[in-house]
């Protein structure tokens, strides 16, 4: 059963206590109107000769979603095909962004969480997402997002999803120098996986309904709460 996002947003304004808040992207913070896809889809063409499978994107990283179409094609991963692999999707990436930009948007209330959160000199904010280091710039830098964040863990660090939870406390503490313990991380994502991700570090999961998932899905799946957008969520 989620807690009160009330009960959250008062931890949250308590300036004594710092908190890391660990950012999804995809359904978190921007709909890309489905450019991810459509350039995974057409990278595959390219590298594989052919599309694959249908990709299951929602809160998968990008480096497992290679390993799936390896697994599929029965190819062996090497580094020079996974480096050509995403040369050629933060291509097609970036130019199917340019090429319809009044397609896709900053989900509600992202805006204003961010700008919260900047001038809450207590609150962190970083990334925990499926997207390569350079994709997600790629899909931060179109929405113009990118200045909030300075770090994070991504899809290009690991495979499973749940292995970046650590990445993401060890990358807070080299830069900003303090230790975050997962008790004061929270991880804010639309999907499960977001969810198991969070709890596979021991910290507590804010999941958001803007992407595929539904609230009664995803407290379902466990999450610690549950919000419509992220305008529910307040840290000043
Ligand atoms: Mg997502």
């Amino acid at each position: 059963m989620p807690g009160k996002i009330s009960e959250l947003n008062e931890c949250l304004r308590s300036q004594s206590v710092p908190w890391l808040l660990l950012f999804d992207i995809d359904g978190t913070l921007v709909d890309t109107g489905g450019k991810g896809m459509v350039a995974l889809r057409k990278t595959a063409i390219e590298i594989f000769g052919n599309e694959g499978p249908p990709l299951d994107l929602a809160g998968s990283t990008d480096l497992g979603i290679l390993e799936n179409l390896h697994t599929h094609f029965g190819t062996a991963p090497c580094a020079e095909r996974t480096h050509r692999f995403f040369e050629t999707y933060h291509f097609h990436l970036e130019a199917y962004l340019s090429s319809s930009p009044s397609e896709g948007r900053v989900l509600d209330g992202v805006v204003e969480l961010l700008q919260d959160i900047a001038v809450a000199p207590h609150v962190k904010p970083a990334l925990l997402t499926g997207n390569t280091m350079q994709g997600a710039s790629i899909k931060l830098r179109h929405y113009r997002l990118d200045h909030h964040f300075s770090f994070g863990a991504y899809g290009s660090d690991r495979a499973d999803r749940n292995l970046l939870g650590h990445i993401a406390l060890e990358r807070a503490l080299a830069h900003t120098g303090h230790a975050y313990t997962p008790e004061r991380t929270l991880v804010i994502g639309d999907t499960p996986k977001d969810i198991a991700c969070a709890h596979a570090v021991g910290a507590k999961c804010v999941a958001v309904a803007t992407g595929q998932f539904s609230k009664d899905q995803l407290a379902a799946a466990g999450a610690d709460w549950v919000v419509s957008s992220l305008r529910e969520i307040s840290c000043r």
